[in-house]
């Protein structure tokens, strides 16, 4: 025999429930239908917010990637090994929290680390714990791959300079700036990307 749910008295329940809660959250719950007057206003003025970034456009994102936004030398972007300074301790590879890193053995038999960049979080702890500064860092953040096996990379791809497929090479820069009137505008540095 299948249960009997009395949804009248559910929602009557539920109505008691509301009009029992404190006067500010019964505020909260209140829904009201505006009517016609400040209904009709408020469209207008949607309206009219509409038409004016049309006539006078205003952009709030820059034209990537012609134009990226310049950022700051501590920026954690794509790194690649230095395969003569590395003196293949594995402490890059111990300390990986999101096992992206794995040694390999380069042609003369000794430990190299390679990177799996669908791994990569970019904490960069390997980069810090690396006792020899065997890691080349840039800022390129926005590299693409066709395939995710591309991105699981051999000795001779890791020691590739990253620069030199940097996406928006060449893009100007653009610098975050507060306006008073229009909040944060990009304003160009003059300086073109040149993927460090
Ligand atoms: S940056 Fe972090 S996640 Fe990426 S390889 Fe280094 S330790 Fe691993
Ligand atoms: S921590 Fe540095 S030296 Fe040690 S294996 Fe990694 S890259 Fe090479």
């Amino acid at each position: 025999m299948g249960v009997e749910v009395d949804f009248e008295k559910i929602s009557e329940e539920i109505s008691t429930s509301i009009e029992n809660l404190a006067p500010e959250k019964k505020r909260f719950y209140k829904v009201t239908t505006p009517s016609l007057g400040p209904s009709v206003v408020r469209n207008i003025e949607a309206i009219t917010t509409g038409l004016k970034y049309v006539i006078k456009p205003m952009r709030i994102t820059i034209d990537y990637p012609r134009q990226v936004l310049e950022q700051p030398p501590w920026y954690r972007g794509m790194f690649r090994l230095l395969e003569n300074v590395c003196i293949g301790c594995s402490l890059c590879d111990i300390i990986c929290p999101s096992d992206a890193i794995r040694m390999v053995l380069n042609p003369e038999k000794k430990k190299r680390p390679v990177i799996n960049w669908g791994r990569c979080i970019f904490c960069y702890y390997c980069v810090d714990i690396c006792p020899v500064e065997a890691f080349d860092t840039t800022t390129i953040h926005d590299m693409a791959f066709d395939k995710y096996e591309d991105m699981l990379t051999n000795l001779e791809e890791f020691t590739k300079d990253p620069r030199e497929k940097d996406p928006s090479k060449g893009a100007m820069r653009m610098r975050i700036k507060f306006d008073e009137k229009r909040g944060f505008v990009y304003e160009p540095t003059g300086k073109k990307n040149g993927g460090g």
